[in-house]
C-alpha cells in the first residue's frame, strides 16, 4: 500500500509520516517548503531508517499536472491531506489566501487523484473551525453539531467537506457501475499540541502562534512575555477553552481510520466524520499554568483584548470514534502533554534550523 502524505514536512503530517510508515506502508511525503521544514523528514530517515519506503518531493498541492503523475508514479492507493494554511487569526487578514490553498488547492489534489484513478482511501485533515461559535448547550460538540464557521481558515476547511462529500457520493454511484471504489473521512481536530515522545520531531512553526509553542518559547526566554487574549470571555476563568490532544494519538487515529475504511461498502457513499479532542476543556490561563509547572519558569503574562476571529469555547464530545472504531486517546494528561512539547523544545531551542526568528509576542 502507498500512502501519500501531504504537508509532510509539517508539524502534523511530518509525525504521521513516522506512524504510516510503523503500519507497513510506503509513504511518499510531499510539502511546497513554504511552512515545512525538511529537516523532519530529514531526521525521520536518520532515525527510523525507512530507506526506500520513504519518498520525499518537493511540489504544491495545488501543481495538479504534478500531483497526477505523482499519484500514477507511485502507484498511491491512499491520501493523508494535512498541507494546509492553518492560523485562524492570520485567516482573517489573507482570506483569499486560505482559500486559495485550502478550498482550491485541496479540489486540484482531489481532481489529479480523479484523474490518475488509483486512489481508493482519502482522509482529510478538517477541523473545530468548521463549527464556529456554537450555542452553550451544543457544547461538547459532537460531530452533527451545526457548522457555521465565523474565521475564514473555518470556512476554507468547511467548503472543502461538502466538495469531498459531493465527489464520495459520485464515486460511490461510478463503483456501481464498476469503477474503483472509494472511502473517505473528515477527521475534525480540535487543538494538537506536543511532539514524539522519543523527541526525534517536534512542532516547529514560524512565525510561531500557537499557545503551547508560544508559552514554551517564554519558558526558555526567547519571548519577554506571553500574551493573552481575551480574559473577559464567559468561561470559568474569562480565558479561551480549547480541547488539546496530543500530536500521537492524533496521527494515531489516522492510522486506525484508514485502516477501517472500506472502500465499496455500504455507507461508503459519505465520508466519515470524527471529532479528534480528548473531550475535555481547558483554558489559555490553564495552558500557562501547566507550562510553568512543567518548565519550573515563572514567565511574564499579560493581559491583552479578544481576537475576533477567537471562538470562546470549542471542546469536543470525543466518544463515537471510540464507540464505532473502539480508538482512544492514550495521553491524557495536560502537563504531560506540554512536557513531550518542552522535551523536544529545550534540545532544539532555535527550532528545526539555527534562523529561526525570534520575535515578541505582542
Ligand atoms: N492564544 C493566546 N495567546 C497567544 C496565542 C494564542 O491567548 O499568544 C489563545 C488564542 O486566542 C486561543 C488559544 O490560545 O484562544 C489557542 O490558540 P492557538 O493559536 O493555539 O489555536 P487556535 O484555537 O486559535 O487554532
Amino acid at each position: 500500500m502507498t500512502t501519500l502524505i501531504t504537508g509532510a514536512a509539517g508539524y502534523i503530517a511530518s509525525h504521521a509520516v513516522r506512524r504510516v510508515l510503523a503500519s507497513g506502508h510506503r509513504v511518499v511525503g510531499l510539502d511546497d517548503l513554504s511552512r515545512g521544514n525538511t529537516e523532519a523528514i530529514d531526521a525521520i530517515r536518520r532515525h527510523d531508517q525507512p530507506r526506500d519506503r520513504l519518498t520525499f518531493v518537493e511540489g504544491s498541492i495545488a501543481d495538479r499536472a504534478l500531483m497526477e503523475s505523482v499519484i500514477r508514479e507511485h502507484g498511491v492507493t491512499s491520501v493523508l491531506h494535512f498541507a494546509a494554511l492553518a492560523y485562524v487569526r492570520e485567516s482573517v487578514e489573507a482570506p483569499l489566501r486560505y482559500y486559495e490553498n485550502n478550498t482550491a488547492g485541496s479540489i486540484a489534489l482531489l481532481q489529479a487523484c480523479d484523474n490518475a484513478g488509483t486512489v481508493e482511501r482519502f482522509i482529510f485533515s478538517s477541523t473545530c473551525a468548521t463549527y464556529g461559535e456554537p450555542p452553550a448547550e451544543l457544547i461538547p460538540i459532537t460531530e452533527d453539531c451545526p457548522q457555521h464557521p465565523i474565521n475564514p481558515y473555518g470556512h476554507s476547511k468547511l467548503a472543502f467537506e461538502k466538495v469531498l462529500a459531493d465527489y464520495s457520493a459520485l464515486r460511490a454511484s461510478k463503483s456501481q457501475d464498476g469503477g474503483r471504489p472509494f472511502a473517505t473521512a473528515m477527521l475534525r481536530y480540535f487543538n494538537v499540541a506536543g511532539s514524539a515522545p522519543d523527541g526525534v520531531i517536534g512542532e516547529d512553526h514560524d512565525p510561531e502562534t500557537h499557545i503551547v509553542p508560544i508559552v514554551l518559547q517564554a519558558a526558555l526566554g526567547k519571548r519577554s512575555h506571553i500574551s493573552i487574549f481575551g480574559t473577559d470571555h464567559d468561561t470559568p476563568d474569562g480565558t479561551c477553552v480549547r480541547d488539546y490532544i496530543h500530536v500521537e494519538d492524533l496521527v494515531d487515529a489516522h492510522a486506525v481510520v484508514l485502516d477501517s475504511l472500506e472502500p465499496g461498502t455500504p455507507g461508503s457513499e459519505r465520508p466519515r466524520v470524527y471529532n479528534l479532542g480528548l473531550g475535555r476543556g481547558v483554558s489559555v490561563r490553564e495552558i500557562v499554568d501547566s507550562a510553568k509547572r512543567v518548565t519550573g519558569v515563572d514567565f511574564e503574562v499579560r493581559d491583552a483584548p479578544r481576537h475576533p476571529a477567537d471562538p470562546p469555547v470549542l471542546y469536543c464530545d470525543a466518544s463515537k470514534i471510540t464507540r464505532e472504531l473502539g480508538w482512544s486517546p492514550k495521553i491524557t494528561d495536560l502537563d504531560e502533554i506540554v512536557r513531550t512539547a518542552w522535551n523536544w523544545m529545550r534540545e532544539h531551542p532555535k527550532g528545526y534550523r539555527a534562523s529561526v526568528t525570534e520575535s515578541a509576542n505582542t
